[in-house]
């Protein structure tokens, strides 16, 4: 006789009770995620939801192979906190792809278990088959298309976009029709396994066609995109599996998702099917002579860069990529102090796709302990470059390019940029004259307003504060 204590632990009502429990943990934590102080704090409460989640599930009455469950959490593990520790704040979009590549390819594989399993949703309600079949093409398109995503964010493929040219678009199109003719079949009554495979073939290569022509400048609205088709084919399976906590997880990340992407978009000045069309951000020849430059490229030095920020009144900081890769942000806060101390007004612009995934500008400047205020959105500073007497530009590129203001051919022309070439002086912290993402060249660099000091930011940041010690 099953003991009492069992009989309860396994109730479908306690296990209901436990996924409540669960999703509420993540609305709560994810509430936490809209400021910085809170966001650690928030993290831990929604997995801890999660936790619970894996506990309720585990406690299915009848549950097999509990043996291989176990491997699984284990293997899991093994490999998920170790990366997630060591991985940098630079490779985190990498990562962010992955992982959720990683969901999208558990749904589509639920769905076949599912499939096989029913005998071809041969004995379940119709509503099961079609949310199954919507799970199982949307992750795969997101599973194959975050794997892409991830490689070009890891340079394992080239930035630019890779497409088989004018007929792409229709190429697509004909994938998605053949993934969603499948799907209808099966749907229909058809329990043929051919057919389900096709359906995941379809939606594989689709998810391949549809990133690979995306460019560079386009993939921080392409990761949030798959991001939220993970979530919503997640949704989809809680449905077709009755399970409250995966609906809920799955309809949060697909809508936040969707916020995002929108949010991403509107940021870029691109709508969302321009996007998928693709070609955006491709490498491009060097604009020689372009407006507003003369050409030449003006070197100077940490001494010079001081007495000019130590005289002006107001000095805007502008980071970007280059910022988080040396991780030069505790040492501009403490240049910036210095600068404050001598009475020049310091602020911070921060543009929405600057470095490599949403809001990292603002993660690692709150890291460093820069006061939120001094933090000023784009279209809150862009008014006072003109008003600026220094325009600080550390590690930043494609965020800064007046091409994308001025060049009706550029890859990125439309996208709305950081008008540093407004103020009074251009100071470019970086290393070399390389492009950015985007893979294209920045007229700022050679402008007459503009002096380059090159050199590892942090090191830069940190002869600049010395020479401001010294003043
Ligand atoms: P960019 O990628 O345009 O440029 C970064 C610059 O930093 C490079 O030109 C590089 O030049 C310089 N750099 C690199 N390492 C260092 C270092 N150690 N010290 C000093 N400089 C360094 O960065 P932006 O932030 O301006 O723009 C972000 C780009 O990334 C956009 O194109 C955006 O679309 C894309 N993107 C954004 C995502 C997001 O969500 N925010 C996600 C994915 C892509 P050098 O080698 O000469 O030093």
């Amino acid at each position: 006789m099953t003991p009492p204590i069992a009989t309860f632990l396994t109730d479908t009502n306690f296990r209901s009770v436990l996924y409540i429990v669960s999703f509420s943990l993540f609305i709560y934590g994810l509430s936490g995620l809209t400021g910085p102080k809170t966001a650690v704090r928030g993290n831990r409460i929604a997995a801890v939801g999660m936790g619970v989640a894996i506990v309720a599930t585990l406690l299915m009455p009848h549950l097999h192979n509990l043996g291989l469950i176990v491997l699984g959490v284990v293997l899991g593990t093994i490999v998920g906190v170790p990366a997630a520790r060591r991985v940098k704040m630079t490779q985190m979009p990498q990562m962010v792809a992955l992982f959720n590549g990683v969901g999208g390819g558990a749904v589509a594989l639920i769905a076949w278990v599912e499939f096989r399993k029913s005998g071809g949703f041969a004995d379940v309600p119709t509503y099961v088959a079609i949310f199954s079949v919507f799970a199982a093409i949307i992750g795969s398109v997101s599973f194959w298309g975050s794997n892409i995503a991830f490689a070009k964010l890891q340079e394992l493929l080239p930035g630019k976009p890779i497409s088989i040219g004018p007929a792409q678009q229709p190429v697509n199109f004909l994938l998605l029709a053949a993934a969603a003719a499948c799907g209808v079949a099966i749907v229909a009554g058809s329990h043929g396994e051919g057919l389900f495979l096709g359906l995941l073939v379809a939606a594989a290569i689709l998810g391949n066609f549809v990133v690979l022509p995306i460019g560079g400048a386009d993939m921080p609205v392409v990761i949030s995109l798959l991001n939220a088709f993970t979530g919503l084919s997640a949704a989809a399976t809680g449905i077709a599996l009755n399970n409250p906590a995966l609906i809920v997880a799955g309809m949060i990340v697909g809508a936040s998702g969707t916020l995002l992407t929108q949010q991403m978009a509107h940021a870029m000045n691109r709508s969302i099917t321009s996007v998928v069309a693709g070609g955006f951000g491709g490498a491009v020849e060097a604009p020689v002579g372009a407006a507003g430059t003369d050409g030449t490229v003006r070197s100077t030095s940490a001494a010079d860069v001081a007495i000019q920020m130590a005289y002006a009144r107001q000095v805007v900081v502008v980071p970007g990529y280059g910022m988080a890769v040396s991780q030069a942000q505790h040492a501009v806060r403490e240049m910036s102090k210095l600068l404050e101390a001598k009475g020049v007004a310091v602020k911070y612009a921060i543009h929405p796709v600057a470095g490599r995934m949403p809001g990292h500008m603002n993660v690692l400047l709150a890291e460093a302990d820069v006061p939120y205020d001094q933090l000023k959105e784009m279209d809150d500073i862009n008014g006072e470059f003109s008003r600026t007497d220094v325009s600080l530009v550390i590690g930043a590129n494609d965020v800064t390019n007046p091409d994308a203001r001025n060049k009706p051919d550029s890859p990125i022309y439309g996208m709305p940029i950081l008008n540093v070439d407004e103020s009074s002086s251009v100071i470019v912290l970086k290393r070399s004259m390389s492009s950015g993402y985007a893979g294209i060249d920045n007229p700022l660099f050679t402008n007459p307003k503009t002096s380059m000091l090159f050199g590892d930011a942090k090191g830069s940041v940190a002869d600049i504060t010395e020479e401001l010690k010294a003043l």
